[in-house]
């Protein structure tokens, strides 16, 4: 099964004030499935004026006394049944979610899928948990706060997790009472429409979900800019999250950002080395190296390092690209054509520089098709300074430095713009914590890696953005506070 005549999936069109719509123009795109490299389906194309009725539609459903006035518990349940839509049809959008963004289908399933249904049940509970406090002040005045709901906010996300970063931010703004505009990534619509379904089946009232593909300037900037958005939560490279911080400023938009990484993982010496190098690999090979947590800085201690780099390179090379939609296969395609030259960019770029090309580096064709699989590539001899070692590739290409003791792991660790994860193998729990303590990094695993929950806070250090998503953290995001003073003399 690799097309989506399969499937019984949304025509892809726009969902706007509880409706499918054409683009005003008329203009659809296609999305290809980057495991052969053919159109699966044609999407409407939102431009500034389909923008426009969308937040014309969120902001009209955000002032409805309807929404107003719906009880905190009546919230919460049309989360719940939204999770309960998406629950309900899990196989056929992993299915969905592989063939648009190329991941092994056993990972959409088990983490895509799952993550963006326990996403939606989580934030159900908040919703009706969300109180200010009572504040002591001076005088005859009772003091209190209100967390209110921010308004409109625009949703703009990226194509490696597509549902579950459509649920990271659709789910929490709804639970704390805000209406959406949601814009998927150009590469990975699809099952953005499925949940905009998902939310209409479960009688989401209209307008408070608006799903609108398109592309990142035309769609995105437009949403962006749009004086009649109160809040961006964005998810995406650092550079357009800069220029989205920059345009925002002219509305005061209210704005979150999750941005790039270049995490490092950190060995130490006393490393359980079968666990570090099972850690090491799914690390970086998980999703192809398209998460922006991958581990993408393998720094070994060098009294180890021969051991290690033996034993990741036996592990590696056993990520074989493969069908995605095969349940076994473990390494699947890049996202696109754009991506997978980006990539190989990198490694040129690794080998002109001076490092030692331990493994892979090369395209590969996968059952006949010119798909965008890339076979697992890892680097030795890297230093500090080569671009492989600095910039965020997002592919399957792990660069590996030593380091001679722990204050110099620390300090590589640390000397990156990014900031996002990083990680740290050690048997001696002092070492570990001192470690994480340490490392600038919103995230930091000791002994394992890329865990993520949705009830934990992430988010980024330095350039890789601000704000925290998940946990009761990202009901900061969506809320404001109000202070409401009461005289009581
Ligand atoms: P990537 O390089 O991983 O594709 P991007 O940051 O370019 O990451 O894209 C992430 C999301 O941001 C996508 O939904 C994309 O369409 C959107 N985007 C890209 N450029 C802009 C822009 N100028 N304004 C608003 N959104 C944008």
């Amino acid at each position: 099964m690799t097309d989506t005549a399969t499937l019984d999936i949304q025509p892809g069109r726009l969902f706007i004030g509880g409706e499918w719509q054409d683009a005003a123009s008329g203009s659809t795109f296609d999305t290809i499935n980057p495991a052969t490299a053919e159109p699966l389906t044609q999407v409407a194309e939102a431009g500034a004026e389909d923008v426009d009725r969308a937040v014309r539609a969120a902001r009209e459903a955000f002032e409805s006394d309807a929404w107003q006035n719906l009880d905190a518990r009546k919230r919460g349940k049309l989360l719940y049944a939204i999770a309960d839509r998406l629950e309900e049809r899990a196989d056929e959008l992993a299915a969905l979610e592989t063939m648009d963004n190329g991941k092994p289908v056993r990972e959409a399933r088990m983490i895509d899928i799952k993550e963006s249904i326990d996403c939606f049940r989580y934030y159900a509970g908040w919703a009706d948990k969300i109180a200010g406090d009572v504040i002591p002040v001076p005088g005859p005045y009772l003091n209190y706060t209100r967390r209110e709901p921010v308004g409109v906010c625009g949703a703009i996300i990226p194509w490696n997790y597509p549902l579950q970063m459509a649920a990271w931010k659709v789910a929490p703004a709804i639970a704390c009472g805000n209406t959406v505009v949601l814009k998927p990534a150009e590469q990975t619509p699809l099952t953005a429409l499925e949940l905009a379904r998902a939310a209409s089946d479960a009688g989401l009232p209209a307008g408070v979900l608006n799903v609108i593909p398109g592309f990142g300037e035309s769609a995105g900037g437009a949403l962006v800019n749009h004086p009649d958005v109160d809040k961006i939560a964005f998810t995406g490279s650092t550079a357009i999250g800069k220029l989205i911080q920059r345009q925002a400023a002219d509305s005061l938009k209210k704005v979150s950002l999750e941005l790039g990484g270049k995490s490092p993982n950190i060995v130490l010496d006393d490393a359980d080395i079968e666990a570090a190098v099972r850690g090491a690999s799914m690390a970086i090979f998980y999703n192809s190296g398209q998460a922006c947590t991958a581990g993408s800085r393998l720094l070994v201690h060098e009294k180890i390092r021969d051991e290690f780099v033996e034993k990741l390179l036996k592990r590696a090379a056993g990520f074989v690209p493969g069908d995605p939609m095969n349940p076994k296969t473990r390494l699947g395609p890049l996202v696109s054509e754009e991506q997978l030259d980006r990539v190989l960019g990198y490694i040129e770029k690794g080998k002109q520089e001076g490092a030692e090309l331990l493994l892979g580096g090369d395209r590969v064709e996968v059952g006949g098709k010119r798909g965008y699989f890339l076979n697992p590539t890892v680097f030795g001899n890297v230093t500090p300074r080569m671009t492989i070692a600095c910039e965020e590739i997002f592919g399957p290409v792990l660069a590996v430095q030593t380091f001679s003791d722990m204050d110099e792991a620390i300090q590589i660790g640390n000397a990156s713009e990014y900031g996002l994860a990083a990680a740290v193998w050690t048997r001696d729990v002092r070492k570990a914590h001192h470690v994480a303590h340490k490392l600038r990094a919103g995230t930091v695993w000791i002994n394992t890696y890329h865990n993520l929950d949705t009830a934990s806070p992430f988010g980024g250090y330095k350039q890789s953005g601000y704000g925290r998503e998940l946990g009761r953290y990202a009901l900061d995001l969506y809320t404001q506070v109000k202070s409401v003073w009461v005289n009581l003399a």
